[in-house]
């Protein structure tokens, strides 16, 4: 099946090889051009092609799955929950179905996995360029905000997805329905490498990230209000009001 794909054999116009989680999800600082919004590569060593996305996740993005990062227990397989009534979660039995390796997985290489924690800030408030006409990054609130996430602890989240596979052994009712797993890392490059093993050698969607301050999560704070932060760096801030908690997507 794979094999009849076309665009795995080299030629000039198929599409570019990764091997590696840096070359599936780049880096990418505030002053970089923005890329195409999606485009196909291919990991010849898994023989799959991979449709990569780039655009920037909103709030109904994140609401979507909000039921996965708020009550999933990590590498735990579940079918989304109905609107209403609003059901427990019901866990995807692995043990009697397998999760389906996709031809083609999609990976949504959004800001939470795209960001580095080195990013470049523009905006200085601190005054720190003499010369009014200077555009470019501020240097000193680059370095001092690029120190302070090296030294704050954060979660990112990753929503992988696949269907469950049809099994004539089983019943139907639930055969080919999309399913879905939290993964919980400690940095960028490890979520991006889960990101490049779910997709390549698993056949697996990634379809949301987002990253959280590490204490200041769903699972620490059930009944907190969630707000987006717009930075990276604004999560190594403390917090303002500990009533909510600050997420970056
Ligand atoms: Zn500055």
């Amino acid at each position: 099946m794979l094999d009849s794909f076309p665009s795995l054999i080299d030629s000039a116009d198929s599409p570019e090889a990764v091997s590696n989680p840096t070359e599936l999800i780049p880096v990418r600082y505030s002053g970089d051009p923005i890329p195409d919004i999606g485009r196909m590569v291919r990991m010849p060593l898994f023989k799959r092609c991979i449709f990569i996305t780039l655009s920037r996740a909103y709030r109904a993005d994140f609401e979507e799955y909000l039921w996965l990062i708020e009550r999933g227990t990590p590498e735990t397989w579940y079918f989304k929950p109905q609107k209403q009534p609003l059901r427990d979660l019901e866990v995807f039995d692995s043990s009697m179905r397998q999760p389906t390796m996709l031809d083609t997985p999609r990976v949504w290489a959004s800001a939470a996995l795209t960001t580095p924690t080195d990013d470049d800030i523009y905006d200085c408030m601190a005054g720190h360029s003499l010369d009014q006409e200077y555009i470019g990054a501020c240097h000193q609130c680059t370095d001092e905000k690029s120190e302070a996430l090296d030294n704050t602890d954060l979660v990112y989240y990753a929503i992988v997805s696949t269907n469950s596979q049809h099994s004539p052994m089983y019943g139907s009712n639930k055969e080919g329905k999309q399913i879905y797993k939290l993964i919980r890392c400690g940095s960028r490059e490890s979520a991006a490498a889960e990101a490049f093993y779910h997709a390549g050698v698993r056949g697996c969607s990634i379809v949301f990230s987002c990253v959280f301050r590490f204490g200041e999560t769903p699972d620490d704070k059930p009944k907190a209000v969630v707000e987006r932060v717009d930075e990276l760096w604004k999560l190594a801030e403390e917090a303002e009001d500990n009533s909510k908690i600050r997420v970056f997507y």
